[in-house]
């Protein structure tokens, strides 16, 4: 135990679980942990819950989650949301957790960067890919526009409609808006340094049909300046590739999509076995090598594992019943049915069903 902790003179708060990361699978934590009559502290460093799919993706259709054919990754979070509800989780949003370490007495000290601090039973470590930060457009003076007329992300699709756009990038990201935003947009310019695109084939070959329609450019080369008047964004300065020519685009918008720049972060400063920087799990429980210190999601891995929602619904029941067993490890473990079961249709505020008389 480091001596910071020892002397440390913020009390922590007594909390039965911790969970690390309000992505959809720590989301999920919070029901699975419920459902066993257990409460849950979840915590953010973003200032919103959801993860990748709130970061990332919000607009875009999830087609592979089971009961749901088709589903926008918002709606997704806003649904896990409310089943989460009935548990009162409270969350901790716009803080990193920066310190996970177990005690001498059996808890785990947690302190996040807002100076948050909470003893807990056990801890979920569902932190995705870290603190993960978009790869920025490395122009002078570019800061000044981050966030207003330079994104990395698109939050709300109608901010661009009617704008002289750029878009900058070669993938999924860039190609989607592209082609999503070009009847949109007054006027859109994708810059590209290839003529390759790591991108859905279907979705090139659109982007490719709407610049042979004049709705659209495309420029293979890459941005060297922004011009601007009087604060305001007016357009790029683009370098071509073909005899590395100078042009001029308007852009009143920038989205740069130069993928992500995932950052580890404090997790990997936290003693637990790592393997090509993801948490060494056991299937059985999701446990880490520090007992009482669990990951699920995208944070994990273990043999045949795949990042995908599903799997982290899947590793976010079995670890709730491992935490069951680390918190009271003389209860009996039985499985219970949500449309069976009493004391979880309590749990869930939910009036039993009674049996139809014949
Ligand atoms: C464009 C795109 C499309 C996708 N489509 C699909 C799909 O169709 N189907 C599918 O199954 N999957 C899809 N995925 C993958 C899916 O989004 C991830 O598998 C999923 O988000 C993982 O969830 P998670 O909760 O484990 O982690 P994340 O969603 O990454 O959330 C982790 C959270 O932890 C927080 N965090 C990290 N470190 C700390 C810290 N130290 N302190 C506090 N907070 C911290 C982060 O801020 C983040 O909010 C897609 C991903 C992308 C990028």
């Amino acid at each position: 135990m480091s001596e910071s902790i020892a002397t440390t003179t913020v009390p922590a708060t007594p909390v039965e679980t911790v969970i690390i990361g309000a992505g959809p699978v720590g989301l999920f934590q919070i029901f699975e942990l419920g459902l066993l009559g257990i409460g849950s502290h979840i915590i953010d460093s973003l200032p919103q819950v959801g993860g990748q799919c709130t970061e990332l993706y919000p607009d875009k259709p999830i087609y592979d989650i089971p009961a749901l054919p088709i589903c926008g990754a918002q709606e997704l979070i806003d649904r896990l949301l409310e089943q989460a509800k009935p548990f009162h989780a409270t969350f901790h949003l716009g803080q990193e957790v920066t310190e996970v370490q177990p005690l001498p007495d059996g808890k785990i000290h947690v302190a996040t960067s807002a100076g948050t601090r909470l003893s807990a039973g056990a801890v979920v470590i569902a932190a995705g890919v870290g603190s993960f930060q978009p790869r920025r457009l490395a122009l002078p003076g570019v800061e000044e526009f981050e966030g207003k007329s330079v994104h990395y992300r698109v939050k709300s699709a109608s901010d661009f409609h009617g704008r002289d756009l750029v878009i900058c990038g070669g993938g999924d990201s860039a190609l989607d808006w592209t082609v999503a935003l070009c009847e949109k947009a007054r006027s859109l310019t994708l810059v590209h340094r290839r003529a390759e695109f790591r991108a859905a084939p279907a979705t090139v070959a659109r982007m490719r049909e709407l610049v042979a329609a004049g709705k659209m450019q495309f420029v293979e080369g890459h941005t060297v300046a922004l011009q601007i008047d009087n604060h305001t964004l007016t357009g790029v300065v683009l370098e071509t590739n073909d005899g590395h020519r100078k042009l001029e685009v308007p852009a009143e918008q920038v989205l740069a999509f130069y993928g992500l720049h995932p950052k580890l972060g404090p997790v990997a400063e936290w003693g637990l076995e790592l393997e090509k920087k993801a948490l060494k799990v056991s299937t059985e429980n999701f446990q880490t090598s520090v007992p009482g210190i669990f990951a699920i999601g995208d944070i994990n891995t273990y043999p045949g594992k795949k990042k995908l929602i599903l799997s982290g619904f899947h590793e976010a029941a079995l670890a709730a019943f491992g935490i069951q067993h680390h918190l009271f490890p003389q209860k009996r473990q039985f499985l219970q049915y949500t449309t069976t079961s009493p004391i979880m249709q309590k749990r869930l505020g939910v009036a039993p069903v009674e049996a139809e008389s014949p």
